[in-house]
């Protein structure tokens, strides 16, 4: 998302921080995902940015949806969405979560351990499960198959077991990795899952679903594949290591690829000191207050408000709380004058911001403003309520 003018005015004038969203770069996100990848049906990631705008805009887009848990299943349902287009994809659920789900209506599951399947089968029977495989390391700035997903021999015989407790193994998803630069990282992933339906067909099962995931990373600061260039390597893989078969149904839950790009976080400077040789900034958002990404050390393009051209000296950036923890960059770039009240932009900030924040030490984090509210009547208003 671009800091246009009409950004700027509005950064100015309300009170900060605040993530400033664009319905319109979702919609443009959905819409080339699905050109991209022939006949796949999209799962938006909840978690990402579970504002109910965004889950609407999705929903008339003809979207399903990616669930993590009861909460945001229940939000969904009161918004009016059918289950039949939520799969509940965490593989670590509550069991009274799987049987809330189970009572209304979802009939698709995720796992990757035994205990997860017998869970599944007490609670929900009979219903669809996929399995997660892992990834080995991938090049992306969001690891997720440590704590997620099983290497290829269990989850086979997890294909077996889950058929043995009366439920339908119906596919197999993956993740590459969150925010993921390599475009073959989904090759690799596919040769193992056409292993895993091979196998499967052997002992009589016949899977076809694959969920390819998240992982499409959005511009920070790195170059990154576009979604045209990932879609091609998928559907190239897919011709090559599936033609054993008919061709799969496709799954895909894009979460950061779907919201990051179509948001920019509004902070603002209200301490600079220097202490022995360091020289801080502190911000009214920080690392419980939307950054929570950093601590991983992802980096955003920082812009700061009408000081884009100034020279550049090494800080560190820090957030408000009493925890030493709340450091967003040990060391990065800003203008050498920065100083209190500055605004200081996180370009393409739609992602796991806002849904990270915590109310920490009594101090708000960041909620969300959309562009298409803002001419006129809305910017009066924010106007008044926030300075
Ligand atoms: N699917 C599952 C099960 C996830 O856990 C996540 C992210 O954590 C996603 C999809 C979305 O991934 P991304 O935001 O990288 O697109």
């Amino acid at each position: 998302m671009k800091i246009t003018e009409k950004v700027r005015s509005i950064s100015r004038k309300a009170k900060t921080p605040f993530v400033l969203m664009d319905l319109g770069i979702v919609e443009d996100n959905y819409r080339r995902l699905k050109n991209a990848i022939p006949d796949v049906r999209i799962f938006y990631a909840v978690k990402s940015n579970s504002h109910e705008r965004i889950v609407n805009k999705l929903h008339d887009l003809g979207s399903s949806f990616d669930v993590a848990s009861k909460g945001e299943i229940e939000k969904l349902l009161g918004l009016g969405i059918n289950p039949s287009m939520m799969s509940f994809g965490n593989t670590i659920k509550k069991e009274e979560d799987i049987k809330f789900a189970y009572e209304n209506g979802i009939d698709l599951f995720a796992a990757d351990a035994e205990m997860e399947l017998e869970k599944i089968a007490r609670n929900a029977p009979h219903s669809k499960v996929y399995f997660r495989l892992a990834m080995g390391e991938t090049d992306s700035d969001w690891p997720l198959s440590k704590k997620f997903g099983t290497n290829i021999e269990h989850v086979k015989d997890l294909v077996v077991y889950g058929a043995k407790l009366g439920l339908q193994p119906v596919g197999v998803s993956f993740h590459v990795g969150s925010q993921c630069y390599d475009k073959y990282s989904w090759q690799v992933a596919l040769m193992k899952v056409a292993d895993i339906f091979w196998f499967a067909r052997l002992q009589g099962i016949k899977m076809n679903i694959i969920n390819l995931g998240g992982g499409m990373p959005v511009k920070y600061i790195r170059n990154i594949p576009t979604v045209e260039e990932i879609g091609e390597v998928i559907n190239e893989s897919i011709e090559e290591y599936f033609n054993f078969m008919d061709r799969p149904t496709l799954f895909i839950e894009p979460g950061r690829s779907m919201v990051g790009n179509a948001g920019i976080l509004v902070s603002r400077v209200i301490l600079r000191s220097k202490k022995d040789m360091t020289n801080w900034v502190y911000l009214d958002a920080g690392v419980f207050h939307g950054l929570m990404e950093t601590i991983e050390d992802l980096r955003y393009k920082i812009v700061v408000d009408g000081k884009e051209d100034h020279a550049k000296r090494v800080f560190t950036l820090a957030g408000p709380t009493c925890d030493s923890v709340d450091v967003i960059y040990d060391e990065v770039e800003l203008p050498e004058d920065i100083t209190l009240n500055d605004i200081v932009y996180f370009v393409n900030a739609g992602a796991y911001t806002v849904d990270y924040s915590t109310n920490f030490n009594g101090i708000e984090g960041p909620n969300e403003i959309f562009m298409e509210d803002l001419p006129e009547v809305i910017e009066e208003e924010l106007v008044e309520e926030n300075v």
